[in-house]
């Protein structure tokens, strides 16, 4: 059944983002064959929005044997809620010790020598696991080939002392182009055969996101870390969730707060960026800019209720905005849909990313901690 059929928010609820975690774990099991590769989740940013923990447990549920978060206090904040699958993260602050990482058996990705020395020191009686990343041309963190050497035969002497473990190696792409992928991947093979030749066995190589998984075979390698395609939203600007059979995990819902005629000419919200163009029915949706519903926005956006889709009228707020429904029956308590699965008859996620000039990454990202994640389940 779909989330939208659910009906109304519970008593007392204004608003709430649904999470459907059988999509996210069914948006795996697809990716997973589709790519033949082991998937990591990427669960940073709190699960894209959709909530870490249960991001996380439906991911694993789904068929992905590993998690992948940027800082190290979202991969303990995993291990805190009982997931003790393994977990790397691989951005991390200067002089990080590693030690809090080491103690939860939290993998590192490695971008240096000082931060290999680092991870190496932090080890007990167990190694750190290290994914080893190397800078094939995207230009932000990442071994340079020139440390190709240092960094890689240093690894080797720290694995036979036992202080760390070789789990992976990685790089990231910049996904500018096919030919820009594949030159990166070309990059990506040559650190591959230098680490090698120092005797590193990495059991995982791993470079694709979900934008190269999907759509680059060769850059499946032995891992894919996919992000946006499990929450069953598309990477591609001209491709949806559809297109690629994925099914969006979040509806962004409110009850409608209030209704009122308006008389011609009615000037709405600040700056009366709207007025009533004729006697019509303005009804007030209780979310704003706060709760992550882009005030840029406000020129483009669009709800559903009921049946009908109504454009926002005027400004968005920090807590609210209106929507014209004409001479619409809307009534206080109507559910208003923002977003969801469009299959459901949700607006697009990507809709209201287009008129932020945006991407869908960004607004389910940005959906703030005032709004209530509710779980369901298919
Ligand atoms: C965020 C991130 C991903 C996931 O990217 P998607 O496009 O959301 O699949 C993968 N790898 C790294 C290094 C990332 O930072």
């Amino acid at each position: 059944m779909s989330t939208l059929a659910r009906g109304a928010l519970k008593d007392g609820d204004m608003r709430e983002a649904v999470i459907d975690t059988t999509a996210i774990a069914d948006n795996v099991q697809h990716l997973r064959r589709l790519t033949n590769a082991e998937v990591i989740a990427v669960v940073k940013a709190d699960g894209y929005g959709h909530g870490a923990v249960r991001s996380a447990r439906a991911a694993l549920a789904g068929g992905a044997s590993r998690l992948g978060v940027a800082d190290i206090g979202e991969a303990l904040a995993l291990r805190a809620a009982g997931i003790d699958a393994p977990v790397v993260a691989w951005l991390h602050a200067p002089g990080s010790t590693f030690l809090d990482a080491a103690a939860a058996r939290v993998e590192v990705g490695i971008s240096s020598l000082q931060q290999l020395r680092a991870a190496a020191a932090a080890a007990d009686s167990q190694p750190v696991g290290v994914h080893l990343k190397v800078e094939t041309g995207l230009g932000r963190n990442g071994i340079p080939p020139a440390a190709y050497g240092d960094v890689f035969a240093e690894t080797a002497r720290l694995e036979r002392e036992g202080r760390i473990e070789l789990v992976g190696l990685f790089s990231h792409l910049s996904n500018t182009s096919e030919a820009d992928d594949r030159a990166a991947l070309a990059r990506f093979r040559v650190a591959s055969e230098a680490a090698a030749a120092q005797g590193l066995r990495p059991r995982l190589r791993h470079i694709a996101a979900s934008h190269a998984a999907i759509d680059l075979p060769e850059a499946r390698l032995d891992a894919v870390r996919l992000g946006i395609s499990i929450y069953g939203l598309s990477p591609f600007a001209d491709r949806t969730s559809a297109d690629l059979g994925l099914r969006p995990a979040m509806t962004l819902r409110a009850s409608v707060a209030a209704v009122r005629r308006a008389p011609a000419g009615q000037g709405v919200s600040y700056g009366y960026l709207h007025r009533a163009p004729r006697e019509t029915t303005l009804a007030l949706v209780p979310l704003g800019y706060a709760d992550g519903v882009p005030r840029n926005a406000s020129q483009g956006g669009a709800v559903r209720i009921g049946d009908e889709v109504f454009p926002v009228a005027g400004r968005i707020a920090m807590d609210q905005f209106v929507v014209d429904v004409g001479d619409h029956p809307v009534a206080v308590g109507d559910t208003a849909v923002l977003f969801g699965d469009p299959a459901t008859g949700a607006p697009p996620v990507e809709a209201w990313a287009a008129s932020a000039d945006t991407i869908n990454y960004e607004i389910v990202t940005r959906i703030g901690p005032r709004v209530p994640r509710v779980e369901v389940h298919g």
